[in-house]
Order: structure tokens, then sequence, then C-alpha cells
């Protein structure tokens, strides 16, 4: 994979694709560490004359314009980390695009809107993929991948656009592709993987690798309860993908086989109803012991029980892979959990990569100091399809 010192940028325009997709609360962005990642790679363009085009998804719009994902905040939060002003076009290859980018200067830099507002940059059609990375094309002259978080999905501005442009991935990509190799090879042992959130089935793939690799599986967050019910416990109205139960239960049989422990929740917070995010109002939940959770209450946080064996699971680790919140962090009475594995990775000695989102924004929120994890990987899916051996299309893309 050739990087941005293999490309000649003085004077080009080059088109960056980052991953801005970060949290919002209505324009204000409450974590910009997806921004901050990428923002090396531009400035290091900047300080070589070229005139940088960022681009960017931000959500999951509609393949049409919808202010409340608007990359508009963005633009101003990556000027103020660049320290100069970021120009910011009102559309992704229209007009506004066009002016924009015929208006750069060297060593300057605009942001484009966010990229699907066109259908073509999701689609599943080729030929319409194609046509809208052509339009991508006219803006630039060389091309830089460097949103990590969206490298394993096929989409026009990862997949299609770099084979138009001679291209390079950036600084960011290489971190991120250089840790999670060193999680597939040689491991400092006992290697402990921690994982939960909510997406429970884009996240059970990844165990099928990691039984082969890993020595400890702890299990939180809303994937905790597929477990416990394949294991015949009652979860109530829990987080519960039932289809899953089948893969669930071959997964504990074949980590019994070969040795690899698996570690369930043994106590859970739970509540009939789901918190008030915004308000925050006092949740009270209540405790219960993992297998007896009510018919009408969901499991929402693990529980101190679990907290102080997920910490004692982890205290002796050489190297960690943490994916997904314990429970609903977003909360301060479901916060806990999540905190608790945080605060036993720092406690460790351990190697500990922070994958997913929510879990690197937790980290940040929660009042953790981001350096002193081993490194917090902005990409969720992208890091998580890697550890399972799949080929991510947005770094195929630029070895070719
Ligand atoms: P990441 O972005 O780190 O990969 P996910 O997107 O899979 O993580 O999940 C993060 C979300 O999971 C958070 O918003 C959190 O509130 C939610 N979550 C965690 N535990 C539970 C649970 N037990 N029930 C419902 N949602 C949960
Ligand atoms: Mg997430």
């Amino acid at each position: 994979m050739k990087t941005i010192e293999d490309l000649d940028v003085a004077g080009k325009r080059v088109f960056v694709r980052a991953d801005l997709n970060v949290p919002l609360d209505g324009t204000t962005i409450t974590d910009d560490g997806r921004i901050r990642a990428v923002a090396p790679t531009i400035a290091k363009l900047v300080e070589r004359g070229a005139r940088v085009v960022v681009a960017s998804h931000l959500g999951r719009p509609k393949g049409a314009p919808d202010p409340q994902f608007s990359l508009a905040p963005a633009a101003v939060r990556l000027g103020e980390i660049l320290g100069k002003n970021v120009a910011f076009a009102t559309d992704t290859v229209g007009e506004s695009a066009e002016s924009t980018v015929a208006a750069l200067g060297d060593g300057e830099v605009a942001l484009l809107e966010n990229l699907r507002f066109n259908t073509g940059e999701t689609s599943k059609d080729d030929a319409e993929r194609k046509a809208f990375a052509e339009q991508l094309a006219a803006l630039a002259d060389l091309y830089v991948g460097d949103g990590f978080g969206a490298v394993h999905r096929k989409h026009a501005s990862v997949y299609d656009l770099p084979g138009l442009l001679p291209h390079a991935a950036g600084d960011l990509i290489a971190t991120e592709v250089g840790v999670l190799k060193k999680l597939t090879e040689e491991v400092a042992r006992p290697y402990v993987v921690v994982l939960g959130g909510a997406k429970v089935s884009d996240k059970l793939g990844v165990i099928d690798n990691l039984l082969k690799k890993a020595d400890r599986i702890l299990i939180g967050g809303g994937m905790a309860y597929t477990f416990l019910k394949a294991k015949g416990h009652e979860v109530g109205i829990s987080l519960l993908q039932e289809d899953q139960i089948p893969v669930v239960l071959d997964y504990l049989k074949r980590a019994e086989a070969t040795g690899v422990e698996f570690v369930l929740p043994v106590d859970v917070l739970v509540s009939a109803e789901f918190p008030d995010l915004k308000t925050k109002a006092p949740a009270n939940p209540s405790l219960v012991a993992a297998d007896a959770i009510p018919a009408d209450q969901e499991g929402l946080d693990i529980g101190p029980k679990t907290r102080e064996l997920y910490a004692a699971k982890l205290a002796d680790a050489g190297t960690v892979f943490w994916n997904g919140p314990m429970g609903v962090f977003e909360h301060p009475d479901y916060a806990n959990g999540t905190k608790a594995v945080a605060q036993a990775l720092l406690d460790s000695d351990a190697f500990t990569v922070v994958g997913g989102g929510d879990s690197a924004a937790a980290v940040r929120i929660l009042g953790f100091d981001e350096n002193a994890f081993g490194h917090i990987s902005t990409g969720g899916g992208a890091s998580l399809e890697y550890l399972e051996g799949k080929t991510l299309p947005g770094l195929a893309a630029l070895e070719g």
C-alpha cells in the first residue's frame, strides 16, 4: 500500500476520503475523536501545498439531502483543529462543490457535504456507484484513503474512486491496519477479548475467528442476553437475537473443546423501561442475578459482581481487544459496567485496543485519558471485519 509520502501533492487537488461520522446532539459534536484522528493527514497535505478536498459520510441519510446529517458542524471543528479555515460545499458533486474546489489555493482545505446525500455512494448497482465515483473523480487529481471507519463498505468513495485516480493510504489507515495486524499475529498472552454493544448480529461473526486466537472472551452489553438465553435463562425484554442461538451454542461448544474461556455476566441491572437519554432522569434500576431476569424487564448494564469478575479476568492480560460498551453508558445509571472495563484496561499492563465508535466515544465521554490506551480505533465494523479475516473493499482498493 502506498503512503502519502509516495504522492507528489504540491499544487494538486487531493481527495481525502475521511470518516467524520461523529456523534451529534443537534448540531453539537459530542465526540470529535474521528475528526482529530484524520487531522494529521490533512495537515501534512496542507504543509506540502496540496489543495485538499475532504469528503465523508455522516449517519444514514436516505440518498438525499437531510439537514440533520449535514457535515457543516464537522467543517467548523476541523477548521479549529487545523487552525485554518475549512471551506464548506453545500453539496457533494454539484455547483457548490465545483466552485468551492475551484477556489482552493495551494495549502487550502475544503469539506464537501455528506457523501450519502447521493444515492450513488451506497448503491448496490455497480454502474450507479461508478457514475457517482466519476463525478467525485472530476473534483480531484489524487486520492487519499483515510476513512478507516468506512473501509469495510463497498461504497463509491471508498471502493470505486481509488480505481479512478492515483491513490495512497493516509496515516490513520496505515496506523489502524498496523495495530490490527498485530492482533492477528503473535500476541502477548493471555489475549482477552471483551465484546458488547448493541449491534449483536454484526458482532457475533468475529467470535468465529477469535475462538482460534483468544484465550478469554468476556461478553457484555446487548449481546450478553443472546448468550444467557442460549444457556437456558429467561432474559425478559432484553435485546435478544433468537435466530442466533444455534450459532452461540456452537461457539460455546467450540470454546469448551479448545479451552477458550467464555465469561458471561453473573448479575445485571434491569428496568421495565429504557432510560431517557436526553433528560437522564434517574432510572432506578434493580439488580438481579443473570439467571433471574424478570419477564417484564430488560438488562441494561452488567452488575457489580460482573464488574469485579471482568476486572479480574483482565488483570493479567497481555493483550486486550475491546469492542462495544457493557451497557447503556449514555445514561449515568448504566455507565458503571463500561467504566469498570475501561478502568481494568488501564490497570493492566496489556497492549489494549479499543474498537467501535461508541466504545471509543464512551472512553472519552466517561473521562478516561485516551492516550493511556494502546490504541483507540476509529472503526468499529471495520476493525471487527478485519479481525474476522474478511477482505475489506476499501483496503483492497488502496492496494490495487
Ligand atoms: P460500538 O459503536 O462501540 O461498536 P455498538 O454500536 O454496537 O458499539 O453499541 C453501542 C450502543 O449499545 C450504545 O449506544 C449503548 O447504549 C448500547 N447498549 C449497550 N448495552 C445495551 C443493552 N444491554 N441494551 C441495549 N442497548 C445497549
Ligand atoms: Mg456504534
